[in-house]
């Protein structure tokens, strides 16, 4: 496998002060790992889901990242919603641009932004649509390859899922996998900084990514990502960006690829878990308050009842049902204790 491609930034430019300051950075962190970085990222207009929240700033952010691209000789990709804002790209000399999730899921405007960029020297990448619609993910990608863009690249951040998951999006591999065997020299990269909302899996997610043989990773980096606009809590510094791309193995030989990614899955899985037990014991704490307050005993039998048919299914593998109901005896036994610690 190649080096992977590097895309770093702020998920928005906010002043000329933070778009340089973090790309200086960025530019060192990789230096010191030596690391290349491919590409910087920065939103210019940002499609928020509330109507008061930061929405970009807008033109002016352009000419600051026109002068990233001159001072530090390094493409800049800015995400784009219609043609005029295209058309304002190409004026201030914008090298790549993004069709984010949101927009991806209408091939209205996707074909409008073919159309505007088809004259033009732009590198696309075309993130995932909102919706797990892997046919609509292909076809905006033959859009802009049909309308003679050089360089295509697909971008996946995972889609909104209400199931329990700890990450904002669920990673639903699959389908960026089957976009690949569908493209087989379509270079896809991972945005884990979407995926997860929050810098704490960015990480594990980057790695599984590129054990699944993705090209490369898009991090949302800031220089003081407590302050950011937009975004704050998956925005790693330039210099945890450095340290954890660092981290990250890219193998080259894979002897047994299938095995790799079963255990990224399983860690996957695992992390999950952790964090489930903790939320559960946390729903345990607000029970024991509202027993406590209403004079209701601890242990509600018929209750524990339920939760044992939760886990317990017919014609479950008898092994498996003995692990099961040892497992709940302990989980039962650490919820009582809990909850009599309230009564204390
Ligand atoms: C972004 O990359 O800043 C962004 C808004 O991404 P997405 O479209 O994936 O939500
Ligand atoms: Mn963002």
């Amino acid at each position: 496998m190649e080096r992977p491609i590097l895309i770093a930034g702020p998920c928005a430019a906010e002043s000329e002060q933070q778009v340089l300051a973090t790309a200086e950075q960025l530019q060192q962190a990789a230096n010191a790992h030596g690391l290349e970085l491919d590409g910087f990222r920065a939103g210019v207009w940002k499609p928020r889901s509330q109507p008061n929240s930061f929405s970009g700033v807008g033109e002016p952010a352009l000419e600051w990242l026109s002068q990233v691209q001159r001072q530090f000789k390094l493409p800049v990709c800015v995400e784009v919603m219609n043609a005029a804002q295209v058309e304002l790209c190409a004026r201030y000399g914008i090298r790549m641009v993004w069709v984010g999730a949101r927009t991806a899921v209408n091939p209205t405007e996707v074909q409008q932004l073919a159309d505007a960029v088809r004259h033009s020297d732009f590198t696309v990448l075309v993130k995932n649509p909102l919706v797990p619609d892997l046919k609509l993910w292909i076809g905006n990608i033959e859009r802009f390859a049909n309308a003679g863009v050089r360089q295509v690249m697909a971008v996946h951040r995972g889609f909104p899922d209400n199931n329990e998951n700890v990450y904002r999006n669920a990673p639903c591999w699959e389908i960026p996998i089957d976009l690949k065997v569908h493209f087989p020299d379509l270079k896809i990269l991972c945005d884990p900084s979407h995926l997860c909302g929050s810098t704490q899996w960015i990480g594990q997610i980057s790695q599984i990514a590129l054990n699944y043989g993705f090209n490369g990773l898009m991090i949302e980096s800031h220089v003081r990502p407590e302050q950011a606009l937009s975004d704050a809590a998956q925005q790693l510094t330039p210099q945890a960006w450095g340290e954890l791309v660092a981290t990250l193995q890219v193998r080259t030989d894979m002897p047994n690829r299938d095995l790799i990614c079963q255990r990224a899955l399983l860690e996957n899985v695992d992390t999950q878990l952790s964090e489930l037990l903790a939320k559960r014991m946390r729903i345990v704490d607000d029970i024991a308050e509202i027993k406590r307050k209403n004079n209701l005993p601890v242990v509600q039998p018929q209750q524990w009842q339920q939760v044992t048919e939760r886990f317990l299914k017919p014609g479950q593998d008898p092994a498996y049902q003995e692990f099961i109901n040892q497992f709940l005896e302990i989980l039962h036994q650490a919820s009582i204790k809990r909850q009599n610690n309230h009564n204390e």
